[in-house]
């Protein structure tokens, strides 16, 4: 590692690698960090241990999807890749309009590869029948055709691998170095620079700037946590599945389900949108056992998976629990979860949703299963506990830096003050180049 970095970016997922790419274009020196190794290609991330890296929920439920190694959950991701349309930004006092990320959209775009499918005269009918907007799948692809992720970069071949950061050391509102335990040697580190970039998704990344006591303008780090509301279900179907269509061909986003353009008379704000995926093998979703014996070459399966916007409220937010440590002796998150009446009234509209449109796709002798109701929560998808906004309590500017340290920037979905209404990768690799580009400015890159 050199002397000093110009930046370290903390956390080599999609965000922190497409950061610092974009951070090395503009000539200067960066330092990767990732909590967790950098494995060989094509091999699944593990299940994160929770023994060595804990967490605990407080209220409701709350399932933590989270991937410690270089690639971040791009191991587990559907690459769904949709903009978010402007009435998100507006409905959820996002400091910004739709307009001012086009650019970075547009950039993202062409470093995941992004690649738009065709609706199927299956989907096309549904479409019409229930008068639906629906659109085919925009996914991120690479060349050969294989789903993108970003631990095939140059750059996040360079990430520093078991070196999970654990704190920031600053003084007079400045960064100076990030520490950081190294798994392997069992001893902290301590990382130099002249600017950080946290990208180590957003309940840690509210975790590390927790344990780096920011003081009065860090007071709202924490607060704002969303996630998505999930309703998924399996319509199975006594008919075989078309051999050989890829998912850009076989799968169909019903876009802002309810709300469109906030005409509703719904009692909450906000959307959802329904990812429609198939019909597929049984056996692709390991489901054989659901079909009668013997008949599993005759059956298919189409996934319905609704995913319902959310707004920050008080009862929802990440603290530190100190009686809970973990591998690195750090005091591991604390997730504080509760489910307003508004959003329990839309995930009644996004079950009723899915039956809707399971009705309409299902042919006779059709069962429709159950995977996850929305309320038990995590979509993998969490976001805003660090949110952005045009003035302080908010924690960051609407560029990302933070307000307390005025040398750290946040690109990953900590910044986003809402959800959203559909999956937010594409949105969080925007908001993380704009990011980088802010920090590039201001440190003195190209
Ligand atoms: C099953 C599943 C399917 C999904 N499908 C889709 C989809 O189809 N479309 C979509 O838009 N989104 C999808 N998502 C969400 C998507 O995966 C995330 O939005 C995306 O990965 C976020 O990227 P990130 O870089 O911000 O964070 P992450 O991918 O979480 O990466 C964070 C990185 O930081 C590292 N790290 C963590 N802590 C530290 C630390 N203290 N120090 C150093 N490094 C650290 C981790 O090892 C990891 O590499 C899915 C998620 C799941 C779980």
């Amino acid at each position: 590692m050199p002397d000093v970095a110009d930046v370290v970016v903390v956390g080599a997922g999609p965000a922190g690698c497409l950061t610092a790419q974009r951070l090395e274009e503009r000539g200067l020196a960066v330092t990767l960090l990732d909590a967790g190794p950098r494995l060989p290609a094509k091999t699944r991330a593990p299940e994160v241990d929770r023994r060595i890296w804990p967490f605990s929920v407080e209220g409701d439920g709350f399932d933590w999807y989270r991937v410690r190694a270089v690639g971040g959950r791009a191991h587990l991701w559907g690459s769904w890749s949709h903009r978010f349309p402007d009435n998100v930004f507006r409905r959820g006092g996002w400091p910004f309009g739709r307009r001012a990320l086009d650019r970075h959209y547009a950039a993202a775009e062409a470093q995941i590869g992004l690649k738009r499918g065709v609706l199927s005269p299956r989907f096309e009918a549904v479409a019409t029948a229930l008068e639906l907007t629906m659109v085919p799948k925009a996914g991120a692809r690479l060349r050969g055709g294989a789903v993108w992720t970003p631990r095939l970069l140059p750059v996040a071949r360079r990430a520093r691998q078991h070196l999970p950061a654990t704190r920031l050391e600053h003084s007079r509102g400045r960064v100076q170095a990030v520490v950081a335990w190294d798994l392997r040697r069992e001893r902290p580190v301590t990382v130099p620079c002249r600017a950080v970039v946290l990208a180590a998704s957003p309940i840690e990344t509210a975790r590390l700037l927790l344990a780096s006591a920011l003081g009065p303008l860090g007071r709202d780090v924490g607060h704002g946590l969303v996630d998505h509301m999930v309703a998924s279900y399996v319509l199975l179907e006594p008919t075989p599945a078309p051999r050989g269509a890829d998912d850009l061909h076989a799968s169909a986003l019903v876009e802002s389900f309810v709300n469109l353009d906030d005409q509703t008379a719904r009692p909450y704000r906000g959307g959802f949108s329904i990812e429609l995926a198939g019909p597929v093998p049984v056996s692709a979703l390991g489901l054989e056992r659901m079909v009668p014996g013997g008949e599993e070459e005759r059956w298919s399966a189409t996934q319905l998976h609704a995913l319902g916007e959310c707004f920050p409220h008080a009862g929802r937010f990440v603290t530190l629990d100190p009686s809970l440590t973990d591998v690195t002796g750090s005091a591991a998150p604390r997730i504080h979860v509760a489910w307003t009446p508004e959003e329990e009234a839309m995930a009644e509209d996004m079950k009723q949703a899915c039956a809707q449109l399971s009705d309409a796709l299902a042919i006779p002798g059709s069962k429709l299963i159950k995977f996850a109701d929305p309320q038990t929560a995590g979509a993998g998808h969490e976001a805003g506990t660090c949110a952005m906004g045009l003035e302080a309590p908010a924690p960051c500017t609407p560029q990302g830096r933070l307000r307390a340290l005025t040398n750290v920037w946040v690109a990953d979905a900590s910044t986003m003050p809402t959800s959203g209404d559909r999956h937010p990768t594409l949105t969080v690799l925007a908001q993380a180049l704009r990011a980088a580009d802010d920090c590039g400015r201001r440190i003195g890159g190209r």
